[in-house]
C-alpha cells in the first residue's frame, strides 16, 4: 500500500498526525510532514505504509478535511 501527500494542499489541521504515526508536524510551516516520504513532483509526496498501519493509514486518510492524502493499493488503484 502507498501513501501520496500533497504538502501544498496541507493547511496544517494535524488531524491526521493524529491518526497514524506515519505523518508528523511542521508547525513551523503549517503542515504536515509524511515521514520517509519521497519528492514525486512539485510538492507531492509518497511514502510505503508497513502493512501493520494500513488501517491507521487510511483512517490519516479519510479525516484530513481537504483531501490531501491519498492511499493506493498494491494495483496502484485508489482506496481512499
Ligand atoms: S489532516 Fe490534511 S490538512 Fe491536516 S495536517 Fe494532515 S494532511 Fe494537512
Amino acid at each position: 500500500m502507498r501513501v501520496k501527500f500533497d504538502r501544498d494542499t496541507c493547511i496544517g489541521m494535524f488531524q491526521c498526525v493524529a491518526e497514524w504515526e506515519g505523518f508528523e508536524k511542521d508547525t513551523d510551516a503549517g503542515k504536515a510532514v509524511l515521514v520517509d516520504g519521497e519528492e514525486e513532483s512539485d510538492d507531492v509526496f509518497v511514502a510505503e505504509v508497513p502493512e501493520d498501519e494500513e488501517f491507521d493509514a487510511k483512517f490519516a486518510a479519510r479525516v484530513c478535511p481537504v483531501d490531501a492524502i491519498e492511499v493506493y493499493d498494491e494495483d496502484g488503484e485508489r482506496v481512499v
